[in-house]
């Protein structure tokens, strides 16, 4: 029988890459958490229907890249391509948007039916952040600073920031029949993607990397230009606080990232490290995407990290990994032994707070036992022989390369020694 794999582009997280991901989980927690930020867990699977109305019907993941089935019962299910839309459909599910702001995060796999390639999964995660109930500048400026300690604190360098701003959904209106004049007029030099794109998402086909069609893209008309004045004075205040912080950025006009419910700022940040696959965080302005819920229209912001992207740039600290190994590894010696050591390991695990300690379950010489307990990375074997048994005493041998003497002390002493290590 041929052996079952997983699903193509879905990857298993195995133990000797988990230390990078609690490394820049708990690293993002804790930067979000110091903003104010409260965790929010919508389910993975929602009505298809929420992704078509907020993402947009004719975008690249509602047209071709999501997870849709449907359940036992003919409902259109989807899992989810993104985040933003749960957070959203949460909010206004449980009220949390009625005369109240909000900060919130998530993290978590999504799914999406791309090539997969280095950077680019079927599953992958996002850790993001979205900001309710906040039309000024200052909220978008906070989560840009945010992330830009987020990297600090990662201790990745080499990510840029793009910014852009898109108007409102009038100026975008008004902007797109410009640029479908402008790429009717050039007709001769549109791809065959292009031309799709021309009736239904024009201003995607900003965003081709087809090299024949660079020069043409360079030329067409800007959104910046035609954006009202409010929209061009919350991004001047916008740039202004940015530039005050001391973040640099660059205005790149063509942004305008793939999904239809974005306002006003738009922003990727991005690093040439990781090859074609180089977007580690992308957000922007969502201040339509409530009323396209079907509720009242509350402005939001938020942005969304590819996580396996930023592990990619940046492995954990050996600090991160040690944090993994056992303080303590107990192997017994013998029969009777092996029948003490879990209610002794018991007594240990309730007598000293966060003591990670390992019980040897394995059969086997006093010397394979020692090099399992070597291997584990543990500070201390617990040594359980007959002797120790029947005098109610533990062997404590340091295995941590300094070295130091080999210790029989009481329960209680050993309890004392442990509460040092961890
Ligand atoms: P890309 O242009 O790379 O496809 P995107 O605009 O589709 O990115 P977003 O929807 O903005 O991506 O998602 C935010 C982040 O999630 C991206 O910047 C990227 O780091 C990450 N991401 C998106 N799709 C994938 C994927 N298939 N595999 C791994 N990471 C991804
Ligand atoms: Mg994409």
């Amino acid at each position: 029988m041929s052996s079952i794999r997983s699903v193509k582009g879905m990857n298993d997280i195995l133990p000797s890459d988990i230390a990078n991901w609690h490394f820049v989980e708990d690293t993002a927690r804790h930067v979000l958490e110091s903003y104010g930020y409260a965790e929010i867990r919508p389910p993975v699977l929602e009505k298809t229907e929420l992704f078509k109305r907020s993402i947009g019907e004719v975008t690249d993941i509602v047209e071709k890249e999501m997870y849709t089935f449907a359940d036992r019962n003919g409902e259109s299910l989807t899992m989810r391509p993104e985040c933003t839309a749960s957070v959203a459909r949460a909010c206004i599910q449980n009220s949390l948007l009625t005369n109240q702001t909000q900060r919130l995060w998530y993290r978590g796999p999504m799914f999406r039916y791309e090539r997969p390639q280095k950077g680019r999964y079927r599953q992958f995660h996002q850790i993001g952040a979205e900001a309710f109930g906040m039309p000024g500048p200052h909220i978008d400026a906070e989560l840009i600073l945010l992330l830009g300690r987020l990297w600090r604190e990662i201790g990745i360098g080499h990510v840029d920031l793009e910014l852009n701003t898109l108007g409102t959904s009038t100026a975008r209106r008004a902007y797109r029949a410009k640029l479908v004049e402008y790429f009717q007029a050039n007709a001769s030099v549109l791809d065959a993607d292009s031309e799709r794109r021309l009736e239904s998402n024009p201003l995607r086909i900003l965003d081709s990397k087809n090299p024949s069609m660079q020069d043409m893209i360079e030329k067409a008309p800007r959104l910046i230009d035609m954006i009202d004045s409010e929209c061009r004075e919350h991004f001047d205040v916008l740039c202004q606080i940015l530039s005050d912080a001391g973040l640099t950025y660059r205005l790149n006009t063509r942004l305008v990232r793939g999904l239809d419910y974005y306002s006003r700022t738009v922003f990727e940040w991005t690093t040439d490290k990781l090859g074609a696959q180089g977007t580690v965080c992308g957000g922007g302005r969502y201040d339509g995407l409530t009323e396209q819920l079907g509720a009242p229209a509350t402005p939001g912001v938020g942005f969304s990290v590819g996580v396996e992207r930023l592990i990619e740039l940046k492995t954990a600290t050996d600090e991160a990994v040690a944090r993994l190994a056992p303080h303590a590894y107990l192997l017994a010696l013998g029969d009777t032994p092996a029948n003490a050591a879990h209610p002794i390991a018991e007594q240990l695990r309730s007598a000293v707070d966060d003591l990670r300690i390992t019980v040897d379950a394995e059969a086997g010489s006093a010397k394979a036992k020692f090099r399992r307990a070597d291997r584990s990375g543990a500070r201390y074997a617990i040594v359980l022989g007959d002797d120790e048994v029947s005098s109610g005493q533990l062997t404590i041998k340091p295995m941590f390369k300094e070295g130091g003497e080999q210790v029989r002390v009481s329960i209680e002493n050993a309890i004392q020694l442990l509460s040092k290590a961890v």
